[in-house]
């Protein structure tokens, strides 16, 4: 199967433009052993480079080239599939964007073209090649410096709780604001009495009990919550959105819980998980307008992976939206997922919507966020989900060069 890689990158400052040159010698050799061929752009700065050839040996190449110290902020740009080379001439072609003309340079990529691809950009590949030399794509592309260049500097913000004794215990996780130096929110997660996950505690529940236990659990949270130096941090709980369609007076259940644990209802965010919203959407919009006459703020949970998000948005918008792990995931490293948010942060910018990434577990995942315009971040990396109490957090600080 015949596949392309298209991918950009940054070279080191330490290494010399001469030693380019021999760079591609080598690659070329290399290529052609592996049956690769392939264009490289050089603009002074960064790479852009097309690879295309059997699918293993392009893989097994471009996690070399991903490897690769003498550069660096490696983003894939395109993987696909082709009946076709576009580049069957050569191994590896060097074209430094410094010493050509913009037309010239796409002129010379297209004259290096095999027949079937040589007069046209009406593909997606050849497209990329005409963005990056006019640049279309820098604006996107963020510079963000080497892992190593942070610390994390854990505080002592650390509490711990007698568990509650209760049929269900929760574990907190904070929503932050590394630059700033703030928590915006804690999580509350439920977990089994001996500390077991959400499933554990769900699975043994039918039909309408999963809703009743759901629902009775957060007043344990609340609880837990009044005993914990929250101070005016929201509070995040999640609900399945049926629990307020199923539980009669759910709201006002939860807003004696509240008020019985002095917490008001402004301080409070409701997250329902984006997949169950779309496939119960009427009676979601009945829950949530009760939540809101009451004060209370909704979240869209794991927004992104129910395939329905952009559709959900058009109908209603909460006051926060998390976005789905799997779009986060290595994100430094995708083009695609990179776009995908950038679109996102651009939609709720204009519709004044909040937005929270889960699940950050990469210093470069949470550069490249912070880079792109997000400002609160939930996960591992900062402070992980904690049984009865809150944990410590790690916060990020800019090591001092020497
Ligand atoms: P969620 O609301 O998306 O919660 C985030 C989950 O991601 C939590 O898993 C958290 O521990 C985990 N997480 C956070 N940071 C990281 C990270 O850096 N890496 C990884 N690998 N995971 C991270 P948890 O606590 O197991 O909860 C799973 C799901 O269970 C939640 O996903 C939520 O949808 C559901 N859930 C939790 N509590 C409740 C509840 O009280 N009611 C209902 N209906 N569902 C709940
Ligand atoms: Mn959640």
């Amino acid at each position: 199967m015949l596949t392309t890689i298209i991918y950009r990158s940054r070279l080191c400052n330490s290494v010399p433009f001469k030693d380019i040159e021999s760079m591609v010698a080598a690659a070329s050799k290399k290529n052609e052993q592996e049956n690769i061929t392939g264009i490289l752009l050089f603009n002074g700065i960064h790479f852009f480079q097309l690879l295309e050839g059997p699918e293993d040996a392009v893989k097994a190449i471009y996690s070399a080239i991903c490897e690769d110290v003498r550069h660096y902020n490696v983003v894939e740009l395109l993987f696909d599939y082709a009946p076709a080379r576009r580049f069957g001439k050569t191994g590896m072609e060097l074209f430094d964007l410094r010493e050509y003309s913009e037309e010239k340079v796409l002129q010379a990529v297209l004259n290096q073209g095999t027949t079937r691809y040589q007069l046209t950009y009406n593909d997606r590949a050849l497209q990329f090649f005409s963005s990056f030399v006019i640049g279309t794509y820098n604006a996107n592309y963020f510079e963000i410096p080497p892992a190593e260049s942070w610390h994390l500097i854990k505080d002592e913000s650390s509490v711990s709780l007698y568990p509650p004794n209760e049929g269900c215990t929760f574990a907190f996780q904070p929503i932050i604001d590394p630059m700033a130096g703030d928590v915006i929110a804690y999580e509350a997660l439920i977990r089994t009495e001996n500390g077991s996950s959400p499933e554990a505690f769900f699975n043994h529940l039918e039909g309408d009990d999963i809703y009743r236990a759901d629902l009775k659990s957060k007043k344990t949270a609340f609880a837990m919550a009044r005993m914990l130096p929250l101070k005016e941090k929201l509070l995040s709980i999640n609900l399945l959105p049926m629990t307020l369609v199923k539980i009669p007076d759910a709201v006002n259940i939860l807003l004696d819980d509240l008020a019985a644990n002095q917490i008001v209802p402004e301080q409070v965010i409701v997250e329902f998980t984006e997949l169950e919203v779309i496939s119960n959407f009427d009676e979601f919009s009945a829950a949530v307008k009760s939540l809101k006459y009451a004060g209370i703020n909704v979240a869209i949970d794991n927004f992104g992976a129910g395939g329905g998000g952009l559709l959900l948005l058009s109908r209603f918008q909460p006051d926060r939206i998390k976005i789905h792990r799997d779009l986060i995931e290595n994100i430094h490293k995708s083009g695609p997922q990179q776009s995908i948010l950038l679109a996102i942060i651009h939609c709720c910018r204009l519709l004044e919507i909040q937005i929270s990434v889960v699940g950050i577990e990469k210093i470069e995942e949470w550069m490249w966020l912070e880079s792109a315009g997000i400002e609160h971040f939930q996960g591992n990396l900062f402070a992980p989900a904690y049984l009865n109490g809150l944990p410590a957090i790690a916060w990020p600080e800019k090591k001092t060069l020497f």
